[in-house]
């Protein structure tokens, strides 16, 4: 801790969030002697994982490059026990992370920061937490978690409704005891989708509202068996590596072929040996385009339809649940643990509110149609402001007092490299807008890595400010934009309303807020940035030379 004023605690960094990436931040930043203190708004680390307890929670990476490789402590002592480790499990490891690295001696739990300014004569930040109180720091670092503020449907009523109602990201942390009760679940993402069978176990009824169908990838969590571990402990470093040149971060095979290539029987073959694989495989694995072409698209969107119609034994519920206005990818697409055959389930309902919407929520329930359905708890998987929503609810004020919401509305979404703004001097952000769309431990490892060797760079030659240039900025959005485009995801993600074009909060702005170019790519990127003395973070530097081809101005397409 620095010394300069003994009224206000000052540090070389303050990060806020203690999930996966402030704890990876205040490991490697510690590493190179910064005095490095966490904060956050829980009571526990964990970040994303101590939010979310709703049932049936687990992630949808597979458990061999859902974790860290820095430490060979942790890697060796931990143990995996299931395939797609469940929330709990995730929390657990964090949890374990933290003591076996010794974090906890500079982690400060309910800690909620209100407001953080730059002033450019002390070049320090202070921040405001909650109960009024200051911190200062030279760096400040966001680790805030790029799904972490949750956002409720806009419905008339809502308030009003009688019984519990909790969002999936808010759930008690003690459970909900759901035995004889009817529920109403609206939404169907990622986390409704994970907890549509838990709920049908436990609850006498649940009705499901849903919007928009996703194209679901089912999958089964095998334990993970002791030679599986035995295996992953020796090849930790190339199972990592792998992930990291992977466009999305996962440790899969390349496909071979494009899907307009095959015939149909190929096709087909490919698509069901990767449907048996489950989960991102399918994804991943089948063909070279699923994600650039529209063909290769829509031929994965009929095939998922058809597996929906094996499943789902009454037509009319089968054919509500198969996504016909947008292709597969113009969503994230989730990981199914028996997500269709609940639907088979005599206690479970489908209610499409695609054509009529939601009108009211009432005290006993919800109306659709006239019809209002009786419910004694309400489930909101509605999703998240996702990608700047947990940035832009804290006050982070940057030269000539605007904060970062202001400037984005302003301005649009500009970052460089996902990693910093222009206008807010010695600002980090872990897997901030605009860093690829990707299983998150990879680049949360590999940015906390290259922010350790930045600020090294930094305090070795006497740079006292590392902060984007405009330039640096605009040719990040562009290739941002330039790589969306040239995806299904952007136009397809449009008419989804995905929340990585912002189209699941009413009244945002819709651009890239995910970069599509890959994981791999963006890595690279970072690394030239690097190899250039930090050009494009130091004024007058101009942009790293590999950036931009000479004589070439990137376009948005
Ligand atoms: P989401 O994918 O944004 O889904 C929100 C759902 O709420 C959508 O079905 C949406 O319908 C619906 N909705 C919102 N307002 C509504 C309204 N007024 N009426 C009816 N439906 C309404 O959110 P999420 O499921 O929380 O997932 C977000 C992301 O978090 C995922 O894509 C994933 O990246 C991450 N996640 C990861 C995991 C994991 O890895 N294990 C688990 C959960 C979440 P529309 O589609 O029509 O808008």
């Amino acid at each position: 801790m620095h010394t300069t004023d003994p009224r206000v605690e000052t540090y070389d960094v303050v990060v806020i969030g203690a999930g996966y990436s402030g704890l990876a931040m205040l490991h490697h930043l510690r590493e190179i002697g910064l005095s490095t203190l966490v904060v956050d708004a829980a009571d526990g680390v964990g970040g994303t994982w101590w939010a979310n307890r709703y049932p049936g929670v687990r992630t949808d990476s597979e458990y061999d490059s859902y974790a860290f490789s820095f430490s060979t402590a942790v890697r060796e002592e931990w143990v995996w026990t299931e395939r797609y480790p469940r929330g709990e499990e995730i929390r657990a490891y964090l949890e374990f992370v933290a003591d076996r690295l010794d974090l906890r001696r500079d982690i400060r739990l309910s800690t909620r920061v209100e407001r953080a300014e730059h002033s450019d004569s002390t070049n320090l930040w202070t921040l405001t937490l909650a109960d009024g109180s200051r911190l200062r720091s030279t760096y400040l670092v966001s680790a805030t978690g790029l799904l972490s503020r949750p956002v409720l449907p806009a419905v008339p009523g809502l308030e009003t409704f009688a019984g519990p109602a909790h969002h999936s990201a808010r759930w008690p942390h003690e459970g909900v005891d759901l035995t004889d009760k009817r529920v109403g679940m609206i939404g169907v993402g990622a986390s409704g989708i994970q907890m549509l069978p838990e709920l049908a176990a436990q609850a006498a009824h649940v009705t499901v509202f849903q919007r928009t169908p996703n194209y679901v990838v089912e999958s089964t969590s095998p334990p993970v068996t002791p030679e599986e571990l035995a295996s992953l402990r020796e090849n930790y470093d190339a199972v990592f590596e792998r992930a990291a040149r992977h466009p999305f971060g996962v440790p899969m095979d390349f496909p071979a072929h494009s899907a307009l290539e095959v015939d149909d029987d190929e096709r087909r073959q490919v698509f069901e040996s990767k449907w048996q694989a489950g989960g991102f495989h399918f994804a991943m694995e089948c063909f070279t385009d699923l994600m650039t072409s529209p063909e290769a698209s829509a031929y994965a969107s009929e095939f998922i339809r058809g597996k929906i119609r094996e499943v789902v034994a009454d037509p009319r519920t089968a054919e509500a649940l198969c996504p016909t206005t947008y292709t597969f990818m113009g969503k994230r697409p989730p990981t199914g643990h028996g997500y269709y055959d609940a639907f088979n389930r005599e206690n479970v309902e489908l209610v499409d509110v695609l054509a009529s919407p939601i009108t009211e929520v009432t005290p006993r329930g919800v109306v659709v149609d006239g019809v209002e359905h009786e419910l004694d708890v309400l489930v909101l998987a509605t999703g998240f402001d996702a990608m700047t929503g947990a940035l832009t609810a804290i006050d982070v004020v940057g030269r000539e007092g605007i904060t970062l919401r202001e400037r984005w509305e302003r301005d649009g979404l500009l970052t460089y490299l996902g990693i910093g703004v222009h206008g807010f001097p010695n600002f980090f952000m872990s897997v901030g807008p605009q860093t690829p769309l990707s299983n998150l431990p990879v680049p949360v490892q590999r940015g906390a890595q290259w922010l350790q060797r930045a600020l090294s760079f930094a305090r070795e030659n006497g740079v006292d400010q590392l902060e984007p240039t405009r330039e640096a900025e605009d040719w990040w959005r562009a290739e941002t934009e330039r790589a969306g485009h040239a995806t299904v995801m952007y136009a397809e993600g449009r008419k989804a309303g995905a929340w990585f074009v912002g189209g699941n909060v009413p009244g945002k702005r819709e651009e890239m807020a995910v970069y599509l170019g890959g994981g791999h790519v963006y890595q690279d990127l970072c690394a030239e940035v690097e190899a250039e003395a930090y050009a494009g973070l130091r004024p007058d530097a101009g942009l790293p030379s590999a950036h931009v081809p000479a004589g070439e101005t990137p376009q948005v397409a």
